[in-house]
């Protein structure tokens, strides 16, 4: 047996069991700003011993065996990045483990906001879990090496409000007195910084028959002329990336203080509602949403060192799609936009050369603070070099069986190369692959 850790920002040991599916069965609690209920984990194979997994601010209340006998847990202090190791003791042969526990009003994934913060007059949850915030959510392996289903999820809301989750909808349940439980299954693989949901007035516009528009009630109307050539845009991704994996494309428009431009959450990004100006200009945000169906979603960086095969491939999908909707002279105005911001980073991150590299080492680093436009833009360049190198029609040949031959697996940097190397020899040398990946600048 190896033990070993999978990932510079994870408690996860491979030596030990590894979640292959989860249920969640939580209710919000807006009045205490709390998540409280149960997680279940179930493994891949059976297993015993220690199992150690990943928890931000939580409050566990009892661990149990699937068959309900109660385990002994350890809870560690926090670390300041990673979070407090939870460490359970499993019985020789345990399929999985059940978990009771509430999250803190801190828990940094969720946000809660009040009815003034909102187009509306309710209140609103939701959650960002990238890079590493899953934890603060739910106890589990958080780490995008470690890839699960969802069974069943169920959130229990106010009844007035509803529960949308990245994951397919199973319907609505009445609970009794003012509150209902929205229930979702996810059948595809995702890494645990894709789970995500939210809870507020939401309303839904059609846009195709397997694309629709959510947003507060307030702004559906403004949302759905935004985002009208959505199920254009995914046409023109799968005309280039292959077939669109995830059943459902929904966009939710989220309420003014979202931290991102988009989150990729599989079947149902998030966007800022700033995207919503009335005239479908900044198409790009959706595009580069979209396009993670197929980059970062599918084929996903093993871990934060490699975010770069998530983020430039994403750009450089992006500006394709651009460039199929819209015509070159788009693409390379967004390509020129991108060089400027990239400038403005190396100069930012002038006397940290290590975080201008494309595949980085953040031992000891938070994820969120090497945040930059490095993955992006120089990730881009790079995918760009190799396209200039070896002609368009080989490179998008080489897209299409990369994509294929990782789906629904998280990859590391000399994976994405050895697998290069063997479709198209020659080509990263010539390109000067490893100055991009291993060198600072550009
Ligand atoms: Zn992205």
């Amino acid at each position: 047996m190896s033990c070993m850790r999978l990932d510079p920002h994870s408690y996860t040991d491979s030596g030990q069991p590894q979640t292959r599916d989860i249920d969640l069965a939580l209710r919000a609690d807006f009045q205490h700003r709390m998540l409280e209920g149960e997680i279940t984990l179930r493994f891949r194979e059976p297993g015993g011993g220690a199992i150690d997994l990943d928890s931000r601010e939580l409050r566990i209340d009892a661990v149990a065996a699937l068959d309900g006998a109660l385990l002994r847990y350890e809870l560690a202090a926090a670390e300041p990045i990673l979070g407090a190791r939870l460490r359970v003791t499993l019985p020789a042969g345990a399929r999985g483990l059940r978990i009771r526990y509430r999250t803190s009003p801190t828990a940094s994934a969720l946000q809660w906001l009040e009815p003034s913060q909102t187009a509306g007059k309710e209140p609103f949850l939701f959650s960002q879990c990238q890079p590493i915030h899953a934890r603060s959510l739910a106890p589990l392996q958080d780490t995008p090496r470690i890839r699960i289903t969802v069974g069943r999820a169920r959130f229990k809301v106010p009844s007035r409000l509803r529960t949308l989750m990245a994951a397919a909808a199973k319907g609505r349940e009445d609970a009794g007195g003012s509150e209902a439980v929205d229930l979702f299954e996810m059948p595809q693989p995702i890494p645990p910084y894709l789970l995500a949901f939210a809870v507020g007035d939401l309303e839904r516009r059609e846009l195709s028959a397997r694309a629709a528009v959510w947003s507060e009630r307030a702004v559906v109307d403004a949302a759905a002329y935004e985002f009208a050539e959505a199920e254009e845009m995914i046409r023109a991704a799968e005309k280039l990336f292959g077939p669109y994996e995830w059943d459902r494309y929904d966009i939710l428009v989220m309420p003014p203080s979202f931290p991102y431009g988009g989150m990729e959450n599989p079947r149902l990004t998030f966007v800022t509602p700033s995207v919503l100006v009335g005239d479908r200009s900044l198409v790009s945000v959706i595009a580069h949403e979209a396009a993670h169906a197929w980059t970062g979603n599918l084929v996903t960086n093993a871990n934060a060192n490699h975010f770069w095969l998530n983020e430039g491939f994403t750009v450089y999908a992006e500006r394709r799609i651009l460039e199929a909707l819209e015509g070159r002279e788009s693409a390379e105005l967004h390509a020129a936009a991108g060089w400027h911001d990239l400038q403005v980073t190396l100069e930012r991150f002038a006397a940290r050369p290590q975080l201008t590299c494309l595949r980085t080492d953040l031992r000891g680093i938070d994820p969120d603070e090497a945040y930059s436009s490095v993955p992006y833009e120089k990730g881009y360049l790079l995918l760009r070099k190799l396209e200039e190198t070896v002609g368009r029609p080989a490179w998008d040949a080489f897209l299409r069986s990369y994509l294929g031959r990782f789906r629904f697996q998280s990859i590391t940097t000399d994976q994405f190369l050895e697998f290069l190397e063997t479709e198209l020899p020659g080509v990263a040398a010539r390109a000067g692959a490893l100055e991009y990946i291993d060198g600072p600048g550009v």
